[in-house]
């Protein structure tokens, strides 16, 4: 491992007595502005003072009450923040930058510690069990500060800390470590390969994305398909060559409208990022003999849909779920963004902004959809 000789620890700054946090005290309850201690940070151990958090899908199925989160707590997990506090053990982020107080990070959106067999043996840290992903913890315990919607967050020991490039955005930079790594985890899994046609299931935040990362990698066609009309718009500058309402045609014609579109045999690969089970063998008929299906939206239990076994056999079919990301998808999904953002219009999927105080009006926005992506600037 890279060390450096100068202790980050000297530097630290004082920190302040206390902080805000909006806290979620009840499913679909309004969040209560409370102050909690601040303390020094312990080793292994960074403090951020957060710059921005926006609000995930996922935030709004816990303040919703569809999965469990611990009340009272902070939700949100999109945050970026600016680094006033680091352990004295902690000198350089995960690409082995030196890290300093005063640096603006992102940082993976869960943490683990100790052994285990899925991130030692299996390369998969982020399904340890232990595991624990920032804006899913009791406010009440110490370091009470762990989740976005608060002043401030810890970063703890065994999170995955990236120094962010000064010419990013806030706005550019805060869905990193949710919507965007997880959709280079998705495309990863897709295994989509220059000259590949590609239907994306859902154009919210991840599905344009992953039209995005998918035409940068090479995709020939990239067809979006939604019932929004202003995601169907917006898909096109995020690499959509295609999209399709899919309200305008019953199953059938969609199925046959995409093998259309996908001369000759169907799409190479489908992702599932909507979010609505009923949308997966609709999906599985339009992929071409060999092709390959991701599921990465059916986020809640029991999302259960019916498939003909017997076409997944005739047609070769290779079925993938994704769930989190590996740190190393964190680091892609920076550069994938830094590569593209001239190319792609990555600043306006943040099209809102709140107070804390505002959080209420900021969840209610976000999840009537009548906003992309709400950021909250404490
Ligand atoms: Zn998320």
């Amino acid at each position: 491992m890279m060390n450096n000789s100068t202790n980050n620890a000297t530097d630290n700054l004082p920190v302040k007595k206390t902080g805000r946090a909006a806290v979620y005290e009840a499913p679909n309850a309004p969040f209560k502005i409370r102050e909690y201690q601040v303390r020094d940070v312990n080793p292994g151990e960074v403090l951020a003072r957060i710059t921005m958090a926006t609000i995930c899908r996922s935030d709004i199925h816990s303040y919703q009450g569809h999965r469990p989160n611990p009340c009272p707590g902070i939700l949100g997990h999109e945050i970026i923040g600016i680094v006033e506090q680091i352990g004295s053990d902690i000198n350089n982020d995960m690409r082995g930058d030196p890290l300093r107080v005063g640096d603006r990070v992102t940082w993976t959106e869960y943490f683990h510690q100790g052994e285990s067999y899925q991130r030692d043996i299996k390369n998969m840290p982020q399904k340890s069990p232990g595991l624990r992903k920032y804006g899913h913890d009791l406010v009440e315990e110490d370091p009470h500060f762990l989740g976005g919607f608060a002043d401030y967050c810890y970063i703890m020991p065994g999170t995955g800390i990236l120094k962010l490039p000064d010419e990013l955005s806030d706005e550019e930079a805060t869905p990193l470590n949710c919507g965007v790594a997880t959709m280079i985890s998705v495309v990863e899994a897709a295994g989509i390969e220059m000259g590949d046609s590609v239907v994306v299931q859902g154009l919210g935040l991840l599905g344009l994305y992953g039209c995005a990362i998918a035409k940068a990698r090479g995709a020939r066609r990239v067809i979006g398909l939604d019932a929004v009309p202003a995601r169907l718009q917006m898909a096109k500058s995020f690499g959509a060559d295609e999209t399709i309402d899919v309200t305008s045609m019953d199953e059938d014609e969609l199925v046959n409208n995409v093998h259309r579109l996908c001369p000759p045999d169907g799409a190479d690969v489908v992702l599932e990022v909507c979010g609505l089970a009923s949308v997966v063998p609709t999906g599985i008929h339009m992929l071409r003999t060999g092709g390959t299906y991701v599921i990465a939206g059916l986020v809640n239990p029991n999302d259960t849909f019916q498939l003909d076994g017997n076409e997944l056999l005739k047609k070769l079919i290779t079925l993938k779920g994704v769930h989190n990301y590996h740190p190393r998808h964190l680091i892609q999904a920076l550069d994938f963004v830094m590569a593209n953002r001239t190319r792609f219009p990555f600043k306006d999927m943040v099209d809102s902004k709140f107070s804390l105080e505002e959080l209420d009006e900021a969840f209610a926005k976000a999840s009537e959809r009548s906003v992309l992506r709400a950021a909250v600037i404490p």
